[in-house]
């Protein structure tokens, strides 16, 4: 059978449950807790790694990514490609796909989770000017696969 209490002891049941059980949740920001190992937070782009394949931008589902690249031909004759990656880091889905496509390991995941950003174009990652030599990389044409 039910157990009937009046609003006074319901509140000094609440309390004592209160004072014995441990939280579900912390004082954030006060307190942090520390995500697990594998968590996808900020994406970090090295571009002394990368070599313009384009593997990333074709394998990425929300569309966030842009690589940008031309071949150039060299004063001794020799071709490099040359150019950058973008990505629109607000479209972002945190999937993880385009660190497991990049053969070189220019994408990684940082634990960093506050990413709130007052405008849109503080969300933009990349740009940064990367320069191949032509058999160091490992697709054809200018334009991204
Ligand atoms: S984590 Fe997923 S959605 Fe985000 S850039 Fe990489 S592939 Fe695209
Ligand atoms: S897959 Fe890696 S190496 Fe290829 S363009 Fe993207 S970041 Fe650069």
């Amino acid at each position: 059978m039910a157990r009937k209490l009046g609003i006074g002891a319901m509140a000094m049941e609440l309390m004592q449950s209160l004072l014995v059980e441990k939280p579900a949740t912390v004082l954030y920001p006060v307190e942090r807790l520390e995500p697990p190992e594998r968590f996808r937070g900020r994406l970090r782009y090295d571009p002394e790694s990368c070599t313009l394949c384009g593997l990333c931008q074709r394998d990425c589902p929300a569309g966030v990514i842009n690589v940008v690249r031309k071949r150039v031909e060299r004063e001794d004759g020799t071709k490099k490609l040359t150019g950058h990656v973008e990505f629109e880091m607000d479209r972002c889905i945190f999937c993880g796909q385009c660190a497991h496509s990049c053969r070189q390991g220019a994408i990684s995941f940082t634990r960093e989770f506050e990413l709130a950003q007052p405008r849109r174009e503080l969300f933009m990652l990349g740009g940064s000017s990367v320069d191949v030599d032509e058999e160091g990389c490992d697709s054809d044409g200018d334009s991204a696969p």
